[in-house]
């Protein structure tokens, strides 16, 4: 984890973090831009603040004002305005602006698109994705290789951030390899074997655990069995000779728990 601070929409997002401040740090961040956006479609001129303060949090994503000016179709000089104001003019920032300028950088968000390559990001997803395929078989240095990064034992295993060109390269490699077999690649089949096993050592979860809309989410878990989490995920496991995840143990305890209640009343 990083030293950031808890409470912000940062922390939130780059670093997944979901206590409760920064639960709050991302309501607060989600409230503020709406209302901005709410003001602007009625007033001729609108308070630069709440821009600014959208702006803050991107800068903190590696968004600085002038890929903001083009991700945003606003002019440099308008943007430049509402940091540093008009120096040679002797002008403060910006203490208004027009609605549609204020939308335009307001509809920018600090999606992965968006950041820049050497912002740091959550490394939930990336990791997931890059375990995924070597439960398919896929070699790892040969992941390493078509990802381009040094450190790939680190961010395969850790829990670290990782920097949004590692994850825009891990969702493109995943979205061409999830469903082809490394063996029709030059995998040999025993190479391919050895990897899978690999995986099954570390519990790493294959492509089929995950849904598309889950596998960034921190507090996801994948589901092996596609019951896991209810009480019929842990005979499931058995069945399919995988090891119980957490959420299978927990439920089955609960549901023994609720057998010996019944039997006790
Ligand atoms: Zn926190
Ligand atoms: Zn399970």
């Amino acid at each position: 984890m990083s030293t950031r601070e808890h409470g912000s929409y940062v922390k939130f997002k780059v670093d997944g973090c979901r206590c409760q401040p920064c639960r709050d740090g991302e309501t607060r961040y989600r409230a503020n831009r709406s209302r901005a956006i709410a003001y602007g479609t009625w007033q001729p001129y609108i308070d630069a603040e709440p821009v600014r303060e959208h702006m803050g949090v991107l800068n903190e994503f590696g968004i600085g004002w002038m890929r903001l000016a083009d991700l945003a179709g606003v002019p440099r000089g308008t943007v430049s305005k509402l940091l540093y104001g008009d120096p040679k003019r002797n002008m403060g920032p910006s203490k208004r602006l027009l609605p549609k300028n204020a939308n335009a950088i307001l509809a920018v968000e600090p999606t992965l698109d968006n950041l820049a390559g050497r912002a740091f990001i959550d490394g939930t997803g990336t990791r997931r994705r890059l375990q995924a395929l070597v439960a398919a078989g896929w070699p790892q240095a040969r992941i390493a290789d078509r990802i381009g990064i040094q450190n790939f034992n680190k961010t395969i295993r850790g829990d670290q951030p990782v920097r949004a060109s590692t994850a825009r390269a891990a969702i493109a490699l995943y979205d061409e390899l999830w469903r082809a077999d490394p063996r029709d690649h030059g995998v040999r089949d025993h190479v391919a074997a050895r990897t899978r096993r690999i995986a099954m050592e570390h519990r790493w979860a294959p492509v089929g655990a995950w849904d598309d809309d889950q596998i960034d989410d921190p507090a996801a878990f994948p589901d092996w069995t596609g019951r896991c989490g209810t009480p019929e995920g842990y005979p499931a496991h058995y069945r399919l000779s995988i090891p119980a995840c957490e959420p299978c143990r927990a439920a089955y305890r609960n549901y023994r728990a609720q057998l010996r209640a019944t039997a006790a009343a």
